[in-house]
C-alpha cells in the first residue's frame, strides 16, 4: 500500500498513535466521570476534568456512515477508497477507511474489524475490515 500523509501528533494524541504502533486501538477515558471520548483531548465535554487515562478498544464496530470520494483525486488513494465513520462497541466513533471490501458491498450498519495498517513511512493506522472475512 502507498504512503499515508503523516498526522500531526501532539502531546494529548501520542498515546493513540503509539498505540497503533503496538496493535493497540486505545480510547481516552475521563478519570473524573468515566466517560471515552476520541479524537484525543486535554478536556473531557462532560466533567471539565483533565485526568484521563486510555482503555484498549476491541476493535470491533458498526459502520454509521460512508461516503466514496471521487474528486479531486488524491496522490495517497487508489480511486474508489472508502471514507467510513465507524462506530466502536465502545461507543466512540472514528473516521476511517474501509478495506478489503468493494463499494458496492459497503454498508451502513455492517460490522467492521480494525486491521493495523503499516506504511512505508512508519506510520500506523486503524483502518476497517468486514468482520466476517477476517
Ligand atoms: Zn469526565
Amino acid at each position: 500500500m502507498s504512503t499515508r500523509l503523516a498526522p500531526t501528533i501532539t502531546q494529548d494524541t501520542a498515546f493513540f498513535w503509539e498505540g497503533l504502533k503496538t496493535d493497540q486501538l486505545l480510547i481516552q477515558r475521563c478519570e473524573g466521570c468515566g466517560s471515552l471520548r476520541h479524537p484525543p483531548r486535554p478536556m473531557c465535554p462532560q466533567c471539565k476534568s483533565l485526568s484521563w487515562s486510555a482503555i484498549e478498544a476491541t476493535g470491533r464496530g458498526t459502520v454509521i456512515s460512508y461516503v466514496i470520494p471521487r474528486h479531486p483525486p488524491m496522490p495517497f488513494f487508489d480511486d474508489g477508497y472508502i471514507v467510513a465513520l465507524v462506530e466502536l462497541d465502545e461507543g466512540v466513533r472514528l473516521v476511517t477507511n474501509l478495506i478489503d471490501i468493494s463499494a458496492e458491498d459497503a454498508s451502513m450498519g455492517l460490522r467492521v474489524v480494525v486491521r493495523f495498517e503499516r506504511f512505508d513511512n512508519d506510520l500506523v493506522l486503524p483502518l476497517f475490515a468486514p468482520e466476517n472475512i477476517r
